[in-house]
């Protein structure tokens, strides 16, 4: 598209296609190129009312009603940026000392309104607008933009002012919405902020992220380092696999953040003398899996031997037992929850098949095998480690398909490698048990195929959550049949809520039909 055209002029003359409608889909500006006066982002068009440079149709809007309002011309590129909302406010640097926007409650309603960010608890900060309003270290920010972080994400909008204040966080949200940088964030900030007004050359831990495998540690850490570069903030990563010497060696050197799975961290903490009475921010990724039978006592063992830190809680999926639980950990929890909770990302088209277990490798193969069907880089879910091996190997065998598996057998090492070749594209499907499923930033990945079921709706919520990272649209075929029956009724549910087809046998299963013919009674009595 040319530079500069108007924004009607590009929207009749490709029938509406190209142009952006909202400014998240624009890019940023490059030196010397026309920017946004609303929002700042690259100006791609002119806006045939005001001759204004302008980046989408949002921001169009948004100039003009300033304009009617004010009946004026709009100063060019405020500083900071302007959410994805369409609302008429102007994004300045904040005056105030606690260097926050002070917008009244009434537009920060409207802000949380339109982004679909609930919150509960006392005294919750303003969800912010831009990273540069809520006074982190200069380096924090320009790591930030290095990583390409534009703007806030509705949930970091919430999270990172509330963990700022020192609030205790239950946060719900989307898979792949930027949680992880939720609470990276602030807790980088704090550390540093710590480790500049005490110079001491003792280093204990201040922070630590517990998640429940590996991957998902190996990927937090990562964007740690790469948020926490250039400051007083050093990592050790806690997990089975690597040598643990290697591991205590960093700790004792002094860190900053200890990033571990629940199991491995207590093996060295019950090995080693490691103080942890400075540990101010505990985080719990993945909480409603960290809370339940197999990690919660673990989880509960390492935060008791912490000095009432603050806990920041993240989850896509959070159940009112885990809810009840957290209540106890910590005094005045702030929830926020973006989005519906418990429901798969909008971006992912759900399309459930109905295939019988003995025909299902027949049907993969034929998916894989299709131009149309096929989009790699693809995972493929299983349920067992050794049904992972078979079916990948089976797939390289009969389509010629380069294929792997990656489940928690596997050496660490291996897994990495495997995980490099896959996200680098030189193997373009992968074969997975649900160590993957949770929280790990497939970047990239356009498909999955559920093969087979996992055993409840929040593990296929994760699982299809993968195929979409920051809302780019992927797709999730899921194999279901009448062995899964127990999901039914939620399934059908969740694929209805999100408007996908039902399955005819799905639909008239008596497993569904008998479950949704219970509630439909109740109600009739109960009205
Ligand atoms: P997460 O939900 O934390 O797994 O993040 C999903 C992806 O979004 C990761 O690749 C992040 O690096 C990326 N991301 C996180 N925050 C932002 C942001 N504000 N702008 C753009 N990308 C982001």
């Amino acid at each position: 598209m040319e530079n500069n055209q108007s924004v009607d002029e590009v929207n009749v003359s490709d029938g509406g296609y190209g142009v952006k409608e909202s400014s998240r889909d624009q890019r940023e500006a490059l030196p010397g190129e026309p920017k946004c006066v609303i929002c700042g982002r690259y100006g791609e068009y002119i806006c045939d009312v005001t001759d204004d440079d302008i980046c989408s149709l949002e921001c169009k809007q948004t100039l003009l009603c300033r304009v009617a309002n004010k009946g004026m011309r709009v100063t060019p590129v405020p500083p900071q940026r302007l959410p994805a909302t369409d609302e008429c406010y102007y994004v300045r640097e904040s005056d105030n000392s606690s260097g926050y926007q002070d917008y009244s409650s009434d537009q920060n309603e409207l802000v949380r309104r339109k982004l679909d960010i609930n919150v509960k608890g006392d005294a919750v900060p303003a969800p912010i607008l831009s990273f540069s309003s809520c006074n982190l270290p200069q380096r924090l920010l320009q790591n930030i933009e290095a990583a390409g972080y534009g703007m806030p994400t509705p949930v970091q909008m919430q999270a990172i002012p509330a963990a700022l204040i020192g609030k205790s966080l239950l946060v719900s949200a989307d898979t792949g919405s930027g949680k992880t940088a939720s609470f990276l964030v602030p807790l980088i900030s704090h550390c540093a902020n710590f480790r500049l007004k005490h110079l001491s050359k003792l280093k204990k831990p201040l922070a630590m992220v517990l998640t429940p495998t590996r991957e998902l540690c190996i990927q937090v850490e990562e964007q740690a380092k790469l948020l926490g570069k250039g400051l007083p903030f050093k990592t050790a990563l806690v997990v089975g696999g690597d040598a643990m010497a290697g591991q205590i060696y960093r700790i004792q050197q002094g860190v900053e953040l200890i990033v571990g799975t629940p199991g491995r961290l207590i093996d060295l903490l019950v090995k080693h003398d490691i103080e942890l009475d400075d540990i101010m921010m505990f985080v719990l990724d993945e909480v409603d899996c960290m809370l339940q039978r197999g990690f919660r006592d673990q989880v509960m063992q390492i935060f008791r031997g912490l000095l009432q830190p603050q806990i920041l809680m993240f989850s896509a999926t959070i159940s009112q037992e885990v809810e009840k639980m957290v209540s106890s950990l910590a005094k005045d929890i702030v929830f926020v929850s973006v989005g519906k909770a418990n429901r798969p990302n909008k971006a992912v088209k759900q399309v459930p098949i109905w295939v019988d277990s003995k025909k299902k490798k027949q049907k993969l193969f034929e998916i894989l095998m299709s131009k149309q069907h096929f989009m790699p880089p693809a995972v493929v879910y299983v349920s067992s480690r050794l049904g992972a091996d078979l079916l990948s190997n089976a797939i390289t065998v009969t389509t010629g398909i380069k294929s792997l598996s990656i489940h928690g057998e596997k050496p660490m090492k291996e897994r990495r490698e495997i995980m490099q070749s896959f996200l680098v594209g030189e193997v373009p499907v992968i074969v997975a048990t649900g160590v993957l499923g949770r929280g790990v930033d497939l970047l990239g990945v356009r498909q999955v195929i559920i093969f087979d079921m996992p055993n409840s709706t929040k593990e296929y919520v994760h699982q299809i959550g993968r195929a979409s990272r920051m809302g780019e649209d992927g797709t999730a075929i899921v194999f279901v049949n009448e062995e899964n029956k127990n999901l039914f009724p939620e399934l059908v549910e969740i694929l209805k809520s999100s408007g996908s087809a039902v399955p005819r046998e799905l639909i008239n299963s008596r497993y569904t039909v008998g479950s949704f013919g219970k509630g439909y009674k109740k109600r009739k009595h109960g009205s």
